[in-house]
């Protein structure tokens, strides 16, 4: 596959996970029930901000074959839709690129001048992981680089890597790579750079799958505070146990609460890298479509995944 090709596939996974997490937003007494019995709601379903932002990396690796911050802010500017359950720092910060301002100033003032740490970082960047899988410092330098016009506290850039070097790692094992799930997981902390989010995927490796996720979430969240910090360990741990199984996968995230849309559309963009006939196709045509301009572009060099 090339690399554009294990980007959309990357993509695919990542948009239905976040649509069909979103739709576990509700009343307990409903959405319980339908998470035991593993209830899929009728379409369609909308994305929300993870995929829009997704689409904006995918566009980014299909054009300019890397991520250049100044173009990707513009893209996340052009597409921004305040629709699609935007945080409310994303509002303000993309509608500030929006208005002209530039990346490198408004992004750094963000938070009182901390800069953002929320996990919009990793939401959007598996397909990145998918597209440099055979070059991790490649995957590193470009993951640094797309979290910075929005994300440029050093938890968010950490974030961001951590969760595209998983995701990288996950191609090389559909591939046929072994490598346990405390393996994969020691391979993602030898990248991520020393941060709150790199101790608490170090504290993941105290679980195995008789833990359960949910187990987890309670000792690291599962983005409660919509933090890199609260979301992306949790997603890590998750994926690299359930790489072999997207339903599966999708249902173990799902069931911990917490941002679902969002833990689900990082750990779906990366489990189908492994598990690649995963989707279930009743899934995939439940989706709001993607826009067509990038699956126009992207068809034109690689086949629908
Ligand atoms: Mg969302």
């Amino acid at each position: 596959m090339q690399p554009i090709e294990r980007a959309l596939l990357s993509l695919e996974g990542l948009s239905v996970a976040d649509a069909l997490g979103e739709r576990f937003f509700g009343l307990p007494s409903e959405i319980m029930p339908a998470m035991a019995w593993r209830k899929i709601p009728e379409g369609p379903w909308p994305y929300t901000d993870d995929t829009e932002m997704a689409l904006s990396i995918v566009e980014s690796l299909l054009e300019d074959g890397g991520i250049d911050a100044d173009a990707l802010a513009k893209r996340f500017a052009a597409r921004y839709n305040s629709r699609r359950g935007y945080g409310g720092g994303a509002h303000i910060l993309l509608t500030q690129l929006r208005a002209g301002q530039r990346w490198d100033q408004v992004a750094p003032q963000m938070f009182g001048g901390t800069g953002s740490f929320g996990n919009g970082s990793a939401m959007r960047i598996p397909p990145l992981g998918a597209y440099f899988a055979e070059d991790i410092d490649a995957v590193c330098e470009h993951a640094r680089r797309s979290a910075l016009p929005t994300h440029t506290n050093p938890e968010g850039i950490a974030g961001a890597v951590a969760t595209a070097v998983m995701a990288a790692l996950a191609w090389r094992v559909g591939d046929g790579w072994k490598a346990t799930p405390a393996e994969l997981i020691r391979e993602v902390l030898r990248h991520t750079p020393e941060s709150q989010v790199r101790q608490n995927i170090e504290t993941t490796l105290r679980f195995d799958l008789q833990d359960g996720s949910e187990k987890v979430a309670e000792w690291v969240g599962s983005g409660q505070r919509i933090s890199c910090q609260d979301t992306v360990p949790f997603c890590v741990w998750c994926a690299a146990h359930y790489l072999h199984n997207y339903e599966e996968a999708f249902w173990a995230t799902v069931r911990c609460l917490g941002d679902r849309d969002t833990t689900c559309a990082i750990v779906g963009g990366i489990v189908i890298l492994a598990d690649r006939n995963g989707l279930p196709e009743e899934w995939r045509i439940r989706r709001e479509p993607l826009p067509a301009d990038i699956y126009d572009t992207a068809y034109a060099v690689a086949p629908r995944p």
